[in-house]
């Protein structure tokens, strides 16, 4: 992947118009949230919008605007499932900044105190639990 990736060779354009695979906690007319498949922590998850922008110079104000809304909601979900010592709040814009998907997303990620902290995990999460905590979080998404 690359800075220049466009919405036709995007893998979150594809996950939101269903051409790929994905945990999904929540959708509506303007956003998508979905489970990080290489977690940092337990939980991780993503809230990306359905219209491609590459990052946060990229997105409509009102789509800013969901994401910011779907984060109050998300964060309340991650409480009730995971009951974390904090939640992380990223997005990253640029190769230099870390980012590696070129469609804008929102990484909110639960923290315990002490734990070394990442944005990124090593490993690719398994598909079951991926399936339990997202169902998980769509119960308690409000
Ligand atoms: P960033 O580095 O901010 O661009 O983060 C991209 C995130 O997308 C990483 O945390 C990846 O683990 C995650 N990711 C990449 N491909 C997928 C996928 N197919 N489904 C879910 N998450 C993904
Ligand atoms: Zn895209």
């Amino acid at each position: 992947m690359d800075e220049t990736m466009d919405a036709a060779s995007c893998i979150f354009c594809a996950i939101i118009a269903g051409r790929a695979p994905a945990h999904r906690v929540y959708e509506d007319e303007r956003i998508v949230i979905f489970m990080d498949l290489f977690p940092a922590h337990e939980g991780h998850a993503l809230i990306v919008p359905k219209r491609h922008g590459e990052n946060l110079f990229g997105v409509e104000d009102e789509d800013l605007e969901a994401i910011m809304r779907a984060s109050v909601s998300l964060g309340k979900a991650l409480r009730a499932v995971f009951a974390p010592d904090g939640i992380a709040v990223m997005q990253l814009n640029g190769a230099a900044a870390g980012q590696t998907v070129f469609h804008y997303h929102m990484h909110m990620i639960p923290r315990m105190a002490g734990e070394p902290f990442g944005v990124h995990g090593k490993n690719r999460a398994d598909d079951a639990r991926l399936a339990d905590q997202a169902a998980r979080l769509a119960t308690a998404y409000a």
